[in-house]
């Protein structure tokens, strides 16, 4: 995929800084195994302690929306995640989306959950991070979009603390996010031991799913894996 030149890119009303776009598995949520199209766009306004994709806060470089969906068939995979960063900081995202789903991909993407979800297409999956104390952003949390989700959607907390335990287990009862979609525990990858967090949903019966970060245990979490 080649990159714009600066100008043609200033002149584009279809252009989106990206970061990266690969083939890999999908490494968590719903279709967590399947042969996976990333595309990671740049930016993010959050900075989660956690973060293990800073290198996408910054540079990137700008590239047309048909010169993406040319490269994401060419990797010839039924499943494209579009990541960052926070991918709708990007406005144009929600054009990319759109069309990503018009050409007949399963489409997800990964949001911070700070940012209105509203004119996302229905057809994407959308997996919204809510952001524990933990992370540092919790501030950050745009509850508005809590009602908008579907069984189509997924929620994700990633887990720091047994604090952060007991604060995600009272957001979904308040909520009632169980009865609305999946929600997603996750442990945070060097903060608690991923058999505590197992421990404690089991304990408590909470009907969420445990889930590990696939790409972490295969690649380490390499960037580009
Ligand atoms: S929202 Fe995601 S990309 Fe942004 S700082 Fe938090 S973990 Fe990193």
């Amino acid at each position: 995929m080649n990159a714009l030149p600066a100008e043609a890119a200033a002149a584009s009303p279809d252009r989106l800084r990206i970061t990266e776009i690969f083939l890999s598995l999908q490494g968590e949520a719903r279709s967590i195994g399947w042969p996976t199209v990333f595309v990671r766009l740049t930016g993010c306004p959050l900075r989660c302690q956690y973060c293990d994709t800073a290198y996408a806060f910054h540079g990137g470089e700008w590239h047309q929306i048909d010169d993406i969906l040319e490269e994401v068939a060419g990797h010839g995979a039924r499943h494209v995640c579009v990541t960052g960063g926070e991918p709708l900081s990007q406005k144009r995202c929600i054009g990319l989306l759109q069309r990503l789903c018009d050409a007949g991909y399963e489409v997800s993407l990964e949001t911070s959950g700070a940012i209105d979800i509203s004119q996302v297409d229905t057809r994407v999956s959308r997996i919204l991070d809510i952001k524990t104390p933990g992370s540092m952003e919790v501030h950050r949390n745009l509850w508005s979009n809590l009602p908008l989700l579907t069984p189509h959607d997924q929620v994700k907390f990633v887990i720091c603390s047994r604090e952060d335990y007991d604060w995600a287990k009272g957001v979904v009862a308040e909520h009632g996010l169980t009865a609305v979609c999946d929600v997603l525990f996750s442990p945070s990858f060097t903060q608690i031991k991923p058999s505590d967090l197992a421990d404690w949903i089991v304990a408590d019966k909470l009907p969420v799913r445990f889930q590990l970060q696939l790409h972490k245990i295969l690649w380490n979490d390499e960037p580009g894996r």
